[in-house]
């Protein structure tokens, strides 16, 4: 029996990139060059100029060619991360109740952020166990419906689709599968998201395709009663997103890293690329761990488990914060499950920058950790 701080995994087993965290995750190499090659005309110039302002000008174009946005849907983008866009949604995206599908912890968050706005009625809210997801169910009261395309807490993945026989908008936060994972946006209104997970840059930004419905809608809660703080408030973030602006001041970086993470998509085929590129990575996890006998997949529907935040549970008598740990000291890191879902579980992130063979490795590091302890 080894000690796990003193296991050292042969080296030619290793992952060549040892990042597998589920936000902020893996960011490639040639984003951070792309960065330093410009960093003495962009960093530390002004977000109201035309270097800035064409980069952020890059990534609304760039999704929309990634997307393959219809002709009348626009991408917003703030600061605030997906956080702050649940809150700008309670002011100018529902307008009297919505209906949440919840099945971990950041759909609930949603929801609960809902709830807890006084000019709203209460939401209505369909839950199922981690691990699985609910199915929306249109309802004439309903306004907006809530849907999340991959709750990375639990590593389960649903596919998007307008409930028959909707009239409400369909927002779909997206946080952790844009990029990640297929879409078609007539199938939503708006597709939110964050950059740090399949966009490889960092927190604190948020971006939202919106479709001309939503639009609308901002448009028109703007224009009605209700009080909203300017920083949550769509109509600002609509505006200053067409002049391919933020309200206030961003991190430069980050848009930076973000442009260069969209054209790596859009040069290399698009969706299908870097989706097909998390789907070759999950079928490496999963085939690994079902033909394991330690390892199995949480989730137990083969069509609901994520292609982009894979969850595997060891079983009794192989723990698997000791294997966190041992990879954590082989410097493969976050490989650590949800805080809160507190299971005997590993969570691994397959975004696109994440190269396949990396996670075929970090298979192997797993099985010679497991035989050596
Ligand atoms: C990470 C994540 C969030 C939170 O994003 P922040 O930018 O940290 O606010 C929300 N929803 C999902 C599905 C996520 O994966």
């Amino acid at each position: 029996m080894s000690s796990p701080d003193t296991l050292r995994i042969p080296t030619e087993l290793l992952p060549r990139d040892g990042r597998f965290g589920s936000g902020p995750s893996k960011i490639r190499d040639a984003q951070i060059a792309a960065l330093v090659a410009d960093a003495p005309t962009y960093l530390g110039t002004s977000h109201r100029q035309a270097t800035v302002r064409n980069k952020v000008g890059e990534v609304r174009d760039g999704l929309r060619a990634l997307f393959g946005l219809p002709d009348g849907y626009e991408v917003l983008l703030g600061n605030g991360g997906a956080t702050c866009f649940w809150d700008a949604a309670t002011f100018h995206l529902i307008e009297r109740k919505s209906q949440h599908l919840t099945f971990g912890e950041f759909s609930a968050k949603f929801a609960s952020a809902a709830k807890d706005a006084p000019h709203l009625e209460d939401p209505e809210v369909i839950s199922a166990d981690a691990g699985s997801h609910p199915y929306a169910l249109a309802h004439e009261d309903i306004d907006l419906y809530a849907l999340t395309h991959n709750e990375t807490s639990t590593g389960v993945m649903m596919p998007i689709e307008r409930p028959a026989g909707a009239s409400g908008l369909v927002a779909v936060d997206a946080t952790s599968a844009a990029g990640g994972l297929m879409v078609d946006p007539t199938q939503f209104d708006v597709y939110y998201f964050a950059p740090q997970k399949s966009f490889a840059s960092d927190g604190g930004l948020w971006l939202a395709v919106c479709s001309p419905a939503a639009v609308e809608r901002i448009e028109s809660l703007a224009a009605s009663s209700r009080w909203t703080p300017a920083f949550f408030d769509l109509k600002v973030a609509l505006d200053n997103s067409r002049l391919n602006q933020t309200y206030n001041t961003p991190g430069l970086a980050t848009i930076h890293l973000l442009a260069s993470q969209i054209a790596w998509m859009n040069d290399n085929g698009g969706l299908a690329f870097s989706a097909g590129r998390s789907t070759r990575s999950a079928e490496i996890l999963y085939a690994w761990a079902e033909a394991s006998e330690f390892a199995t997949p949480f989730v137990t529907n083969p069509a609901h488990r994520s292609h982009v935040v894979g969850t595997i549970d060891f079983a009794e008598g192989v723990d698997a914060s000791v294997i966190a740990k041992v990879l954590r000291a082989n410097g493969v890191v976050d490989t650590d499950p949800y805080r809160k879902l507190g299971r005997n579980q590993l969570r691994i992130a397959m975004f696109p920058s994440v190269d396949s063979e990396d996670v075929a490795a970090l298979c192997a590091s797993i099985n010679w950790i497991v035989g050596n302890l």
